[in-house]
């Protein structure tokens, strides 16, 4: 889940589908336990918000019922009642039957309360109502909502039947309004040899963001031997990935850093799909996003030709072998560049020619940032 734009707005992840699941499962199951046995009640959905809810609910009932939707609209009235609703599709004859109202969302409460005032001439045997959501801070009645699914804080949510504008029913989460996003974020991505710290160090400057090399994170642990650099040493000796969870942990600390950053260059991170899930977890908790992945394309013979020549000079027992560095390579192939299709479903892949001189690359990239 990333954040969301609709219309004007920035909404944040907020409950996830499983979540969902298993509160509209619980709430069912509660609903079912309550009814005497053989009690066929009528469902009546409040529309639109509620039809993911109600359909979900109903299935999981799991019992004989009736369904039925009403929908209620405002309608200018005389002067002296002002502005009075009404309600649309209930032809039904509830007379001594159970009736169930089934809400996405109940706030204030006040469209709960024209719905008791239509309902309570209705002779019906017993009206309850289940609402999915409900908004202690701002309820303002004194009326009785049987079920809850879930409390919330007053923040404005959309998705999964709810929306903003008419926009967000669609979702299968639910999103919570947040604060337009702050940072521009890119990976930076290409195979190792690529240039991307070469280009990192002018982007940042450019652009006042941070830079964040895994890589070069794990060779300051490894240099002052901390716990983390004697776990990571022996995987990057190999040129074998760290495992997740290490990488994950000590980027997301990376990120901690820089609280009041502009924006940050990934590099070297995301590698695997379930560090690029991760990522986008972690920002858009903070209602941030990645913008780009920006990807260095250069052959791979060019790649081993500059990477020995950097093994030289730079250090890097990594560098100095060339079946080490083929196996790097082979880690980036099968593992990384599933990466493209992850950034390319989500429209943020740029691919840039990453041959030619130094400062010709870094304009092709502050093409592509400039747009973002
Ligand atoms: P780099 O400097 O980006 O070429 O990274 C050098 C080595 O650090 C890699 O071969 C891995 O062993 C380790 N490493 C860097 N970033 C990651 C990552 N995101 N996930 C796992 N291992 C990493």
């Amino acid at each position: 889940m990333s954040i969301l734009k609709l219309h004007d707005l920035y909404f944040k992840p907020f409950i996830q589908k499983n979540e969902i699941r298993a509160i509209v499962s619980h709430l069912a199951k509660q609903v079912k336990e309550d009814l005497p046995k053989n009690e066929v009640p009528i469902f009546i959905g409040i529309l639109n918000g509620c039809f993911l809810f109600a359909a979900d609910f109903i299935r999981e009932f799991n019992g004989d019922c009736e369904v039925s939707f009403v929908k209620l609209t405002s309608y200018e009235g005389t002067k002296s009642s002002g502005n009075v609703k009404q309600i649309i599709g209930l032809q039904k004859d509830m007379t001594n039957r159970t009736v169930i109202i089934l809400e996405d969302i109940i706030d204030t409460g006040n469209t709960l309360q024209e719905i008791y005032n239509i309902f309570k001439n209705k002779n019906t045997k017993q009206l309850k109502v289940v609402s999915l959501f409900f908004k202690p801070d701002v309820f303002r009645k004194e009326l009785p909502i049987d079920y809850i699914g879930k409390s919330i804080e007053d923040k404005f949510i959309v998705g999964y039947g709810l929306d903003y504008n008419g926009l967000g029913r669609n979702y299968p989460e639910i999103y919570q309004l947040s604060i337009p996003p702050k940072m521009k974020n890119i990976v930076l991505f290409g195979p190792p040899g690529a240039g991307k710290g070469t280009q990192a160090n002018f982007l940042k400057k450019m652009y006042q963001l941070v830079h964040i090399s895994t890589g070069d994170v794990f060779r300051f642990n490894i240099k002052n031997q901390t716990e983390l650099g004697l776990l990571a040493k022996k995987y990057m000796d190999e040129g074998d990935l760290v495992p997740d969870e290490v990488t994950i942990n000590m980027l997301k600390a990376e990120v901690e850093k820089n609280p009041d950053a502009n924006g940050f260059i990934f590099d070297g991170f995301p590698r695997t799909q379930s560090q690029a899930e991760a990522l986008d977890h972690f920002l858009s908790d903070k209602g941030e996003q990645i913008n780009a992945m920006i990807a260095l394309e250069v052959p791979e013979d060019t790649l081993v030709t500059r990477l020995l020549e950097r093994g030289k000079t730079s250090g890097r027992t990594d560098d100095t072998d060339e079946a080490k560095i083929r196996n790097r390579f082979n880690e980036y192939n099968t593992k990384t560049a599933i990466l493209k299709d992850y950034f390319e479903a989500q429209n943020k892949y740029y691919g840039i020619n990453g041959v030619g001189s130094i400062e010709d690359i870094t304009k092709r990239i502050a093409e592509v940032f400039d747009t973002l």
